[in-house]
């Protein structure tokens, strides 16, 4: 059965529509993969960046009250030892000034004006007591004795240079006990340095001077190391106008030029050493801490930088993006394996369907597993099927005579053609048969046309019972019929047609006997086409009418028969 042929333009756009499609399915966002995809990478990263998230937070958290902890603890101890530190060095000026060889000899000691005289025994003894203390304790570089006049009465150096003590030292003095010079970088010995200095007191509290020690901060140094927090943190000292002092990293001139601004020194004092995070002298970004020594206008900072503090959070931060990448992979090779699966049938569905929109109706799409997919494509077969029975229908129709039910005119001229081309290749003989129901036209006259279509059908019935099952029978056109009988010659054709004409006597019919004329032509005897032996045998026909009806008459023509010779 032959279905009709798609134009090339159809086929041709229905095969573009296809990988159209095809190619759409793949780059669209709406189209069922992606979506897929994009379900099973967002269900996956948002609870993992939510976790990750959280877990940051709560790591920050902790490691920045780990370091709190150890920063306030660390600049609460190092401030204590700093006091400590400068107590002792109170202490240890104190008894040596109280020594009656600073009191009695500086009262002997002669003086010009109000000038001291660095000579004579009292001179030579205040020196001599210097220096005995001075080789006992190291950390002192050079012990003075200060007139109230601010000036180097006598020194454990030989060649004492010049002091300067704070302006108001004398009143100061006398309040603490106690003046701090301000700590200086001393560059012949490469140390950092402090005046210090205590009263030297006679009886009836008349002062006599200050006992000043030049003071070695290395030892400060060596304390704040002690203390250095985390692996890379420091401790150092400052004054309250933000210039350094020491630090625990190192002591140089430099460190000593360094300056704190002031404003976020007693923003960060004001905190009572809760540690902050900010930016040290350095511009390096730290967590720090700052506390006040008792007493003093020195504060002690100790700070951690910030990428220490958060190291492990970095390490962390790492290992999250590796699991939030791997379980992405794993997530979006998931999503689609399951998009391939669900959208696998379904693109068998839109190619069928394409198929089917192009007219190949020899569609049928295997039902695999059940759910939503295999019932569409249960019914999707089904209306594929209807259709196809449909088209068969309209296809027999297209070739049937409507009112015999016999083959039509087209049908039988297809069958004609074939039969050439078959009896042409293997050299047999056919024959074929024109009948014409003799006036028939008067017939119609008489009894009407209802009654003529009703001796068509049964002339189509006699026919129909006459022929073999390789024959083949057709309504040629009005009251004509045509039979083609494959390996028959015009001999076989004429009894045929006598025992037809016999059986259409034994007939009754309303309106009296019908009768058939006969006109017989033989492949390739008559003609060697289709149109030539359909010429033939009309000829014949003719023949029979003229002869009297009611009879058979085979074609005279020989050899090759051109429809246009009749
Ligand atoms: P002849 O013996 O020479 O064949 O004479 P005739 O009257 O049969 O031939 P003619 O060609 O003069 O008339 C044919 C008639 O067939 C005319 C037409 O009305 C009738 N006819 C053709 N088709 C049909 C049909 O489908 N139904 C009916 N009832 N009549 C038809
Ligand atoms: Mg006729
Ligand atoms: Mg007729």
């Amino acid at each position: 059965m032959n279905s009709p042929e798609p134009s090339d333009t159809q086929r041709f756009s229905d095969t573009q529509r296809i990988s159209v499609t095809q190619r759409l399915s793949v780059l669209r966002p709406d189209s069922i993969r992606n979506k897929i995809l994009v379900f099973a990478v967002l269900a996956t990263l948002l609870p993992s960046l939510a976790t990750a998230w959280f877990s940051y937070l709560e790591t920050k958290r902790s490691l920045t009250a780990k370091a709190t902890e150890e920063l306030l603890s660390v600049s609460t101890q190092a401030a204590r030892e700093v006091d400590l530190w400068i107590k002792e060095r109170r202490y240890d000026l104190r008894v040596f000034a109280s020594s009656y060889e600073v009191t009695e000899n500086l009262e002997r000691l002669p003086r010009e004006g109000s000038k001291a005289v660095r000579s004579g025994r009292p001179y030579q003894h205040l020196t001599d007591y210097l220096r005995s203390v001075h080789e006992r304790f190291v950390d002192y570089e050079e012990l003075l004795i200060v007139g109230p006049s601010g000036r180097v009465v006598a020194s454990s150096s030989e060649h004492p240079d010049a002091v300067v003590l704070p302006p108001d030292w004398p009143a100061h003095m006398r309040d603490n006990q106690l003046v701090l010079g301000a700590p200086y970088w001393n560059a012949a010995i490469k140390r950092p340095e402090i005046l210090v200095s205590v009263p030297i007191a006679a009886a009836g509290a008349k002062s006599l001077g200050a006992f000043t020690a030049r003071v070695n901060l290395h030892s400060l140094t060596a304390t704040l190391k002690h203390f250095a927090p985390g692996e890379s943190g420091q401790v150092y000292l400052m004054k309250e106008d933000g210039s350094l002092i020491v630090s625990s990293r190192d002591s140089s001139a430099t460190v000593m030029t360094l300056r704190y601004s002031r404003e976020a020194t007693m923003s960060q004092l004001a905190n009572e050493g809760r540690p902050l995070e900010f930016r040290n002298v350095m511009g390096e970004k730290v967590l720090g801490s700052m506390r006040g020594v008792p007493g003093l206008d020195w504060i002690v900072v100790a700070e951690i930088p910030s990428t220490e503090v958060f190291s492990q959070l970095r390490h962390l931060r790492d290992v999250m993006l590796l699991i939030v990448v791997g379980m992405l992979a794993v997530a979006g090779g998931l999503g689609y394996a399951l998009g391939l699966f669900i959208v696998r049938p379904l693109d068998r569905l839109t190619r069928g369907a394409a198929k089917v929109a192009g007219g190949d109706l020899d569609v049928d799409l295997p039902v695999e597993s059940g759910g939503e997919v295999a019932y569409l494509t249960e019914v999707f077969n089904n209306m594929v099927s209807r259709l196809r029975a449909g088209r068969g229908e309209l296809e027999r129709q297209s070739v049937t005579d409507h009112l015999t039910g016999l083959s039509n005119r087209r049908r039988m001229m297809e069958s004609l053609e074939n039969e050439v081309l078959r009896s042409r290749r293997l050299e047999h003989n056919f024959a074929v048969l024109i009948a014409d129901v003799d006036h028939f036209k008067q017939y119609n006259d008489t009894h009407g046309h209802p009654a003529g279509d009703e001796v068509l059908k049964q002339v189509a019935a006699v026919l129909r019972e006459a022929i073999r099952d390789v024959d083949f029978v057709a309504r040629y056109g009005g009251e004509e019929f045509f039979i083609l009988l494959p390996e028959i010659k015009a001999s076989g054709a004429v009894i045929l047609a006598e025992r037809i004409r016999q059986l259409l006597a034994q007939q009754t019919s309303a309106g009296g006997p019908v009768t058939l004329s006969f006109g017989v032509a033989e492949f390739p005897v008559n003609g060697e086409s289709g149109e030539a032996l359909i010429a033939a045998a009309d000829g014949a026909l003719y023949e029979a009418k003229r002869a009297g009806r009611n009879r058979v008459a085979v074609s005279r023509a020989t050899g090759p028969v051109r429809a246009a010779d009749q």
